[in-house]
């Protein structure tokens, strides 16, 4: 009888290259003047996103796009270029939870793509944003994906999760769907990692901020995202995020487009600068959507562009815009 529990117990293991993939990760010193080094542990105080010196913290990146379609950037050559070339302070993966062909149905995959990039942001000493990107709720999916990356990670300062991409509108209610949604995701997150930014999603695509802000989540170290699109989203909706504000909510664009809603048309210049200045002003971090080579304007890669060593000429106008910003804003200017 027992040899066959032995047996049982040798079969049922997990092998070992699993436990490793799985094991905490290292805890390694974040380079010289890195963000990291400069900021250390993020957390939220008084409505702000402050670091461990307590005054405020603005990240400024890029999201990588739906993880299925352009796993190509899902690597560590893309995450270094962005660093060494774009001065990216963060970045953000997002992992797809919606279709046939998400972390819904392939999870160590997904898990595998989310890993790189979180290693390769460590190693950077830069922040990392990890997305389930979905639409729809998917509480049990999301809280196994994330509390393995807490498992995983939840014990270094770079990690910042981000467990509900964008709730839809129709039907959608914070305080009936989605609080509860983040309560239960958050509140499995908390139990393994009790500190680290969680920035959580709201209805209508992550507008509904004002909303949120009345009915707010009760755990620590908790920023909603606010997600706009220039040339659809101006006045209006910051008007809804100065609301958020005013009731006390910390805010963090966790993606924004310079375009429209669509991922498509023109740049909107003057209602971008609107934004990035309104964002700066109010010490609220932003990512632009996004590192992909798909033939639509917010992409910021041309068609069939590698995953690192881009020129000018590999760049959309999205991506030379985006990179000149970053690096200024890396050496202290803002426009
Ligand atoms: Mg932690």
């Amino acid at each position: 009888m027992r040899h066959w529990l032995v047996f049982a117990a040798m079969i049922l293991a997990p092998p070992a290259s699993v436990l490793a993939a799985n094991a905490p990760a290292q805890q390694i010193a974040a380079p010289e003047g890195s963000p990291v080094a400069l900021h250390g542990a993020l957390s939220v105080q008084d409505g702000k996103v402050v670091g461990e010196h307590g005054r405020p913290v603005i990240l400024r990146g890029m999201s990588l796009f739906w993880s299925q379609w352009a796993p190509q950037y899902y690597s560590r050559e893309t995450v270094d270029w962005l660093v060494e070339d774009w001065k990216v302070s963060a970045v953000r993966a997002a992992i797809a939870a919606e279709g046939g062909d998400s972390a819904r149905q392939h999870s160590d995959r997904e898990f595998a793509k989310a890993s790189a990039v979180i290693d390769a942001a460590v190693r950077n000493g830069i922040y990392v944003l990890v997305d389930w990107h979905a639409h729809r709720a998917y509480p049990e999916e999301a809280e196994r994906f994330l509390t393995a990356i807490a498992r995983k990670y939840g014990h270094l300062p770079n990690l910042i999760y981000e467990p509900f991409n964008e709730p839809l509108r129709e039907g959608v209610d914070w305080s009936r769907d989605v609080k509860p949604y983040h309560q239960q995701v958050v509140g499995a997150i908390r139990a393994i990692d009790p500190d680290n930014l969680v920035i959580v999603g709201s209805p209508s695509w992550s507008q509904d901020v004002d909303i949120a802000a009345k009915d707010p989540l009760g755990f620590a170290n908790v920023a909603y995202t606010l997600h706009y699109y220039a040339a659809t989203h101006k006045e209006a909706l910051r008007a809804k995020a100065d609301a958020a504000l005013a009731e006390g909510a910390a805010l963090m664009i966790t993606e924004f487009g310079t375009v429209e809603a669509t991922g498509d048309g023109d740049i909107d210049i003057e209602s971008s600068n609107a934004w990035w200045d309104w964002a700066e002003e109010n010490d609220i971090s932003w990512l632009n959507w996004s590192i992909t080579d798909k033939d639509e304007t917010s992409a910021a890669l041309k068609p069939g562009t590698g995953p690192s060593g881009w020129t000018d000429a590999d760049l959309t106008e999205n991506g030379k815009l985006l990179r000149a910003r970053l690096r200024a804003a890396a050496e202290g200017k803002q426009r």
